[in-house]
């Protein structure tokens, strides 16, 4: 692997705050670790660690105090506003934890669809509506089309993040953020919905960051892990070596703690 692939997403020294004076509140606290092209990492760490705020900065919806973040090479902060909207609109793609929540609950899914892809490339209706197509349906949603001609509230959660799949997708993203896709969803279609995000990653050769605690899927499919907790970097390696190996007293005691509680739960 060269050296570029090895840095395809590069964080260096990321730090972000909320609040201040007596309020303020160091979320990231320099976070410095990279991600090849088509890897795939998952991002571990309990609740308020900064798991979201780090993914919303990678995305774009947030922006970070001190710090950068390249792909490619080229630094985020550098680009001018027209070319940062239009290279995080193709160059990564986000699946969010309520992607219902995320769409606008009076237009019609295949209208966002569009609106959201012809704010980057010149394209007819019908056209997105065969690009989406092509997408819904390798992940199961076969009846595309009434998919596209509801809205939001029609539909299930299930296909609420099927359809925040198809919309993270549809630009052939080189870089995938997803957010806890499916703990908000039934256990029974959690399984079909983490498969199909997978399954999506493998045909596009998309990096991706996951947010999941689904150990059976991290230890079969993530290539690395990365352990956060209280807004810095405890552990970043290969899957095997961070699950069985690792030298952080913290990361053992939250492999512990996962494989504790799937043992309850089965
Ligand atoms: P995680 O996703 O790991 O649970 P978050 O990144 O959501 O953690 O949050 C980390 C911390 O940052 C939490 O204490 C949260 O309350 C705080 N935080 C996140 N977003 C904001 C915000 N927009 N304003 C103020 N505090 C925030
Ligand atoms: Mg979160």
């Amino acid at each position: 692997m060269s050296e570029e692939e090895k840095k395809f997403l590069e964080i260096v020294d990321l730090k972000k705050g909320f609040g201040s004076g007596e309020t303020r509140q160091e979320v990231l606290r320099g976070m410095n670790f990279s991600v090849a092209k088509g890897e795939f990492c998952v991002l571990l760490g309990p609740s308020g660690s900064g798991k979201s705020t780090l993914l919303n900065i990678i995305g774009g919806i947030d922006s970070a105090d001190c710090g950068y973040i390249s792909i490619n090479g080229d630094k985020l902060e550098d680009m001018s506003e027209k070319k940062l909207r239009r290279y995080l609109g193709t160059e990564i793609g986000m699946v969010f934890q309520d992607c219902k929540a995320a769409l606008c609950p009076v237009r019609k899914i295949g209208v966002q669809i569009h609106e959201a892809v012809s704010a980057h490339e010149k394209i007819s209706k019908k056209e997105t509506r065969i690009r989406a197509g092509e997408i819904m349906k390798k992940i199961g949603m076969d009846d595309y089309e009434r998919v596209l001609d509801s809205y939001p509230f029609e539909l299930s959660g299930g296909m609420n993040q099927r359809v925040g799949i198809c919309a993270a997708m549809i630009m052939h993203p080189n870089l995938l953020l997803a957010d806890e896709p499916t703990s908000a969803l039934d256990v029974t279609v959690q399984k079909q919905v983490v498969e199909e995000l997978l399954m999506m990653r493998k045909e596009y050769q998309t990096a991706m960051i996951l947010v999941t605690h689904n150990i059976g899927v991290v230890r079969a499919m993530a290539d690395r892990i990365l352990v956060l907790q209280n807004g810095t970097v405890r552990d970043y390696g290969e899957t095997k070596n961070v699950l069985d190996h690792s030298q952080d007293p913290y990361t053992q005691k939250l492999m512990n703690s996962v494989l504790h509680l799937k043992r309850e739960h089965i």
